[in-house]
């Protein structure tokens, strides 16, 4: 399999082959696909496997080639850690430089004051820990009605860290026409249940 069957625009192709990346790990070469297709997806897999492109790649696509609502995020990846974030947004950074998309970091332990900004000026994707992202909701400061697509990352971590109530409560502030994306190294009942709740016909990918 290699990146070109996936179904990956050009500009993408180009960006892994400068990334050095010669062929898709196997949670990209199953997901990358239905992503594109606008499925849901649980993705069972470990950090290491390259599942971050595996969902960054398509929503960058998707992003790029859909239309804009103005103003309003399109797309939610939600982390358990605000490292996890931090890396989550440079991945979206290095796969989406000269897309002209835009993106807010939203994480504790930094002021709220630049991320505000952000927000106001508009973005087109929230890399957001479920913490600051409720507390920014909350004080009017987010809009989540045009957020198409949502990703669950690292969900057994999130159970960890006592997130899925948070988690829960974000789902229903999202249009419920949307793409959800779970991804997890472990399948604990808690996240089985979460994912029968807020996913449609999801594809099941293990790695
Ligand atoms: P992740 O599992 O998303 O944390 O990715 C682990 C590492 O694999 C990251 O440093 C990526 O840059 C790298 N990586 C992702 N996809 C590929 C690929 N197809 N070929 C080689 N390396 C990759």
């Amino acid at each position: 399999m290699s990146f070109a069957d996936l179904g990956l625009s050009d500009e993408l192709l180009k960006t892994v082959t400068d990334a050095g990346y010669t062929e898709p790990t196997p949670i990209q070469a199953s997901a990358i696909p239905s992503v594109l297709m606008m499925r849901d997806i649980i993705g069972i897999a470990q950090t290491g496997t390259g599942k971050t492109a595996a969902f960054v790649l398509p929503m960058i696509d998707i992003l790029a080639h859909g239309r804009s609502r103005a103003r309003m995020p399109r797309s939610l990846i939600l982390e358990p850690t605000r490292e996890l974030a931090a890396q989550v947004a440079e991945n979206f950074e290095k796969y989406g430089a000269g897309q002209k998309l835009s993106m807010a970091l939203l994480i504790g332990g930094v002021s709220m004051g630049d991320q505000i900004k952000a927000l106001e000026k508009g973005v087109d994707v929230l890399i957001a820990t479920p913490g600051r992202l409720m507390d920014l909701f909350q004080r009017g400061n987010i809009l989540l009605t045009g957020c198409s697509m949502l990703v669950i990352d690292e969900a057994d971590r999130m159970l960890d860290m006592g997130f899925i109530p948070d988690i829960e409560e974000i789902c229903t502030k999202l249009p419920k026409q949307r793409q959800t994306l779970l991804f997890s190294a472990t399948m604990p009942p808690p996240i089985k249940k979460l994912a029968d709740k807020f996913l449609e016909n999801p594809k099941t990918i293990e790695v």
